[in-house]
């Protein structure tokens, strides 16, 4: 239900072909890191999918629907940013609840997703707090939460833990697997560090001037004789 088909993007901005016809095929409940030095096309890229940006030409498929003009809201996807904003005067349970449509559902299915969803992430004792009592870790769990609380078929990440120490961060990377492994969805996940991808993905996008150099698995792209 997640599957994910890039066919011929191109986005052009007036100066600089920021994606250079990116054609990639993401398989249902894969694991895709988009991985590259900065300013290769990485974000971009995951622009398009999610709907931020509109591509130049080319086309975006999501379970087999063509959404390249849709909006993110009629994509079934949620997305994780760096640079993560919780609501600073709504509760850890407020902002969690957020990434619903509230009028999509009765109080008693809110309280049930947004319960789980924390569960998910291992966060269900802070519920109550605001975000400012919760360290940088803490703070990510929930935007996480606050994604998967939705259930899309599609999770986008863009870097998600290059603001977290580095200790944080490879534990951040275990979780996510975890994660990725119990939800069963599709993630695409963009990363300018090697270590990161390589831990994590199923299949690599190995980018390079808004072009897709190699797309294969982690060893066939960083083992090469
Ligand atoms: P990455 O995520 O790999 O760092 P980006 O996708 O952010 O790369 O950027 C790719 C290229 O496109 C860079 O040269 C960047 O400066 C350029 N770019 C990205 N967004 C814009 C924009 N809104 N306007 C102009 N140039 C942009
Ligand atoms: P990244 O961490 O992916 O390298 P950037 O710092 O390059 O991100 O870009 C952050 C945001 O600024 C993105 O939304 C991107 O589209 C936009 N952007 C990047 N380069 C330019 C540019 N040259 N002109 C305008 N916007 C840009």
């Amino acid at each position: 239900m997640g599957d994910v088909t890039l066919e011929h993007l191109i986005k052009r901005y007036d100066d600089v072909t920021a994606v250079n016809d990116v054609s990639l095929d993401i398989e249902d409940g894969e694991f895709v890191t988009l991985v590259g030095p900065s300013g290769c096309g990485k974000s971009t890229t995951l622009e398009m999918i999610a709907g931020l940006t509109t591509p130049s030409e080319g086309k975006v498929s999501i379970a087999g629907e063509e959404v390249t003009r849709l909006p993110p809201k009629d994509r079934n996807i949620a997305m994780v940013f760096q640079n993560i904003a919780l609501f600073p005067h709504l509760s850890v349970r407020e902002n969690i609840s957020f990434g619903l449509e509230l009028r999509d559902y009765d109080d008693e299915e809110i309280d049930d997703r947004v319960e789980r969803a924390a569960e998910t992430v291992q966060m269900e004792g802070t519920l109550d707090r605001m975000p400012d009592e919760l360290s940088g870790g803490q703070r990510q769990r929930i935007a996480i939460a606050r994604a998967i609380v939705r259930e899309p078929a599609v999770f986008l990440m863009d870097e998600p833990l290059a603001n977290l120490d580095a200790a944080l961060r490879v534990h951040m990377r275990t979780e996510l697997q975890r994660l990725h492994k119990e939800l069963g969805t599709t993630v695409v996940y963009v990363t300018h560090d090697q270590e990161e991808a390589m831990t994590m993905s199923n299949r690599l996008a190995v980018m390079n001037e808004g072009e897709v150099q190699q797309f294969a698995g982690p060893l066939e792209c960083y083992n090469r004789p």
